[in-house]
């Protein structure tokens, strides 16, 4: 599970360029759920997005996997503009980029079996016939470690690390080189998680697929991710490899996240250290730095001009006056 370091020797598989999500809120307003996000996924590697709950990382990667369309802005993919395919094109290219999702009895029929789940994506593309059906499913278990034996199961049947893994079989099944994973293993006990990522991390060496994982865990993410972007109030506040999470983060926000982590884990019966006041509104947010009001390094440049990435290291940017 050790990341890798060199981002820019890979080879970028999808960008997000300049990309905005707009609502709109009540009274007339307008909420900036994603604010002018640039990301790029690199092809084989794995990039977490990490944030508190409203932060717009889940909003993101609907963008990606095509649900919700950006508001400004364009997610190349293959050097393609995604969101400006239709029909069929579009149809096709969701084939490329899967989902899984963080409850997957929530994301099943109950009145499924396994063999109906895995396959259903290869029979609604055609790319299977019927009597192919139980063979590949079996196939797509195996690849994902479950018993042949389970395809006649139903969900309901099997633990939540089962499910999980039948969530990545039937995304596996139409060979994805992209697979968002959207709190895939927030739900599941702490051994679980770990066995699903070691899973994760072997599909990706055998098969080359991108990873791009939103997570509010951020001990579990920088532990496998290559890349992770931290995201606050709907902007990208720092990005860096994730292997140098724990030893260079810059952010006040990512060190106040880090913080947490790290006092949780060497005190269990000290209050956890985090942030005081809460996040503002993203209807609402102030001008210039998103994080001003819960930052204790705060200047007053920083309640005028909103910070933008500036690059302070290979692979290493971060929004903020202080550097
Ligand atoms: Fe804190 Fe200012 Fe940096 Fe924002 S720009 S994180 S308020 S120091």
């Amino acid at each position: 599970m050790s990341p890798e370091k060199n981002e820019n020797a890979a080879e970028a598989i999808l960008r997000a360029c300049h990309v905005t999500k707009q609502f709109p809120a009540s009274g007339g307003r307008t909420l900036k759920a994603c604010n002018d996000i640039n990301l790029t996924v690199y092809r084989g590697k794995t990039l977490g997005i990490v944030g508190e709950s409203g932060c717009g990382k889940s909003t993101f990667v609907k963008m990606i996997v095509q649900m919700f369309q950006p508001t400004e802005g364009e997610i190349l993919f293959d050097g393609k503009d995604i969101t400006k395919l239709k029909g069929e094109e579009l149809r096709q290219s969701r084939r490329k980029i899967q989902m899984v999702f963080q409850d997957p009895a929530a994301a099943f029929s109950p009145k499924m079996k396994i063999i109906d789940i895995v396959t259903e994506p290869l029979m609604n593309f055609k790319l299977i016939k019927r009597s192919e059906r139980e063979a590949k499913a079996k196939e797509l278990l195996r690849m994902v470690e479950l018993p042949e034996d389970f395809v006649y199961r139903y969900p309901h049947n099997m633990s939540g690390g089962q499910r999980q893994r039948v969530g990545i079989a039937r995304a596996l099944a139409l060979e994805p080189e992209i697979i968002v994973c959207d709190e895939a293993t927030s739900a599941l006990d702490v051994s679980v998680q770990d066995r699903i990522i070691e899973l994760l991390v072997k599909l990706q060496k055998e098969k080359g697929i991108s990873f791009v994982f939103i997570c509010h865990d951020m001990a579990l993410v920088q532990s496998f991710a290559h890349q992770l972007a931290v995201m606050y109030l709907g902007n990208i506040v720092e990005v860096l490899p994730g292997s140098e999470v724990a030893s260079n983060a810059q952010h006040p926000y990512t060190q106040a996240l880090l913080s947490a982590i790290f006092s949780t884990k060497m005190d269990f019966t000290k209050k956890i250290e985090s942030i005081e006041s809460e996040a503002p509104s993203p209807v609402d947010a102030p001008p210039g730095c998103p994080f001003q009001n819960r930052c204790d390094r705060c200047m007053d440049i920083c309640r005028k001009e909103k910070p933008s990435l500036k690059t302070i290291g290979e692979g290493h940017e971060v929004a903020c006056h202080l550097f």
